[in-house]
């Protein structure tokens, strides 16, 4: 079995996830770039160095996620951290951003761009975090975190005084599922050593808001990887930001 802690971190490739995956390769984990695109995969794990490795994981793709999961047991014989981080913030990856939020209202989109979406960003959590929790059932301190969003809170979308609740539609609405899952899986585990949480980045400049995000990938990563490493008198279920509790 591998001597280290052993971090999956899912679309790691870029943004969000490749820092959350530097940082935790700082904290002395061996952390897995998951990349749908193993070639990228391949150059992120080289910026890092030895303690990253490439790992092909579409997960939207049942196959891939098998396959994934196969591997980090034979080849690593554990897995402690998983980090379902990947997501989409529009179906068509060549629209602008200024055209995905217009099209992102529910009363406009087309509902196979509103399967996209949730595919990758509900639906793909839960492929993964079913298929990689044997091994996290294992770990001695198995932690799930999932990159939510505060955009996504129904609380602060019911507040008429929030400035941007015009922009909630499909994107919000799936991570708002997606927080729902990570609750039910939270609830699901109380009863063993996994601990599972949500973290907010924050408005981060990434591909996913053409680079719109007003905080640096460093700061976006913070309370995922916070959350990675809390200890065993650590929170399950909850889900929050650099400055606390977020309401659901
Ligand atoms: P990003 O730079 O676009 O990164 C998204 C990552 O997800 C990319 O590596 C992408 O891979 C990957 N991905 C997309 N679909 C995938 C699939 N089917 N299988 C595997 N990987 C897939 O955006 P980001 O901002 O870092 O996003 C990371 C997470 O943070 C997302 O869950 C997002 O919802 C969340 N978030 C971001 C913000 C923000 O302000 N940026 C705020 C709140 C929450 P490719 O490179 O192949 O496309």
């Amino acid at each position: 079995m591998h001597d280290k802690r052993v971090a999956l971190v899912t679309g790691a490739n870029q943004g969000i996830g490749l820092q959350i995956a530097k940082d935790l390769a700082a904290n002395g984990l061996t952390v897995l770039i998951g990349s749908r695109d193993l070639e990228k995969g391949e150059a992120a794990a080289q910026s890092i160095g030895a303690d990253a490795k490439a790992i092909q994981l579409d997960v939207t793709d049942r196959e891939s996620i098998a396959t994934a999961a196969e591997r980090i047991k034979s080849e690593f014989g554990r897995l402690d951290v998983l980090m379902n981080n990947a997501g989409v913030s529009r179906a068509k990856l060549n629209q602008s951003f200024e055209d995905a939020v217009k099209t992102n209202l529910l009363i406009d989109a087309l509902l196979e761009d509103v399967r996209t979406v949730f595919e990758t960003n509900v639906f793909g959590v839960i492929s993964v975090t079913q298929a990689m929790l044997p091994l996290l059932r294992e770990a001695p301190a198995g932690r799930i975190v999932i990159t939510g969003s505060s955009g996504a809170s129904l609380t602060l979308n019911s507040d008429p005084t929030n400035p941007h609740r015009n922009m909630f539609g499909n994107y919000s609405a799936s991570k708002t599922a997606a927080h729902a899952v990570m609750l039910a899986f939270a609830l699901a585990l109380e009863d063993t050593r996994i601990k599972v949480n949500a973290a907010c980045p924050g408005f981060t400049s990434t591909a996913l808001n053409n680079f719109n995000g007003t905080r640096s990938l460093e700061e976006g990563a913070r309370e995922p990887v916070r959350l990675a490493l809390i200890g065993d008198d650590g929170p399950t279920g909850t889900f929050s930001d650099e400055n606390g509790s977020v309401p659901w």
